[in-house]
């Protein structure tokens, strides 16, 4: 997809800070979970792009993205203020780090991340595979989502505590199997392979996507 003019189908409010934008998908339209696209906003008169991951398991009709709200920010507060009917440019999908028809995944989401680790899961258990997520968050979002993930058989820990020295995460990391991916800022990213690497994986195997 080229620049293209899109239609806001829903905004809602997913966790504190946090919204799912649900987009229509433009024809011939295709992306993974994990892929990202990248929106235009004008504010001010000047345009604004920023970057955001698919968080719905698949692009049949509508697409969703979540956006972490940061009131000091430029583009998410414009974003969390589009209604249904709002027109948005878009381009893409990009990013090389998606689901690739995996059996198992394990997803580490920090903040935002959490986004990508629902889609994720979602289409995994659809597909009939594993999942699991380890999502870090103070203020965790997509609980709905996660608590049908954990009733649909996938494991899902959810930690307002660092990823290191947790023993919930520790205990998931050492028994999980599959591929791996990172979604999440930059310090997320961090820890989440030093997580990894003390409970025997090697995070060069990740598919990691760093928020910035
Ligand atoms: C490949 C890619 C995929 C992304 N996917 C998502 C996504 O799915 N959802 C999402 O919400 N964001 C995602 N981002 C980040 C997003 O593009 C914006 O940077 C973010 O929404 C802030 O934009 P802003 O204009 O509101 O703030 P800005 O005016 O850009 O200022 C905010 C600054 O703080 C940083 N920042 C914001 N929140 C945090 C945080 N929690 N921890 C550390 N630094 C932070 C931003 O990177 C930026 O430097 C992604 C970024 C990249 C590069």
């Amino acid at each position: 997809m080229e620049s293209t003019e899109i239609a806001v189908r829903s905004v809602r409010t997913v966790g504190e800070k946090t919204i799912a934008l649900e987009l229509e998908s433009p024809p011939k339209f295709e992306a993974q979970p994990g892929q990202f696209v990248q929106v235009r906003g004008e504010l001010d008169g000047e345009k604004i792009t920023r970057h955001y991951t698919l968080s719905s398991p698949d692009t049949d009709g509508t697409f969703e993205i979540t956006v972490g709200v940061d009131p000091e920010g430029d583009l998410s507060p414009w974003l969390a203020e589009l209604e249904s009917g709002d027109i948005v440019e878009v381009d893409g999908p990009f990013g090389r780090s998606y689901y690739e028809g995996e059996e198992s995944v394990v997803v580490l989401a920090g903040g935002p991340g959490v986004g990508p680790a629902v889609g994720i899961a979602e289409r995994a258990i659809a597909d009939g595979g594993e999942a699991m997520v380890i999502y870090r968050d103070d203020e965790p979002a997509h609980e709905g989502r996660l608590r049908e993930l954990e009733t649909a058989g996938a494991t899902v820990v959810i930690t307002n505590e660092p990823l290191t020295d947790n023993d919930a995460v520790t205990d998931a990391l050492s028994r999980a199997e599959g591929q791996v991916f990172v979604y999440g800022f930059a310090d997320f990213i961090e820890a989440a392979n030093e997580a990894l690497m003390s409970t025997g994986h090697d995070s060069d195997d990740s598919k990691s996507e760093n928020f910035g």
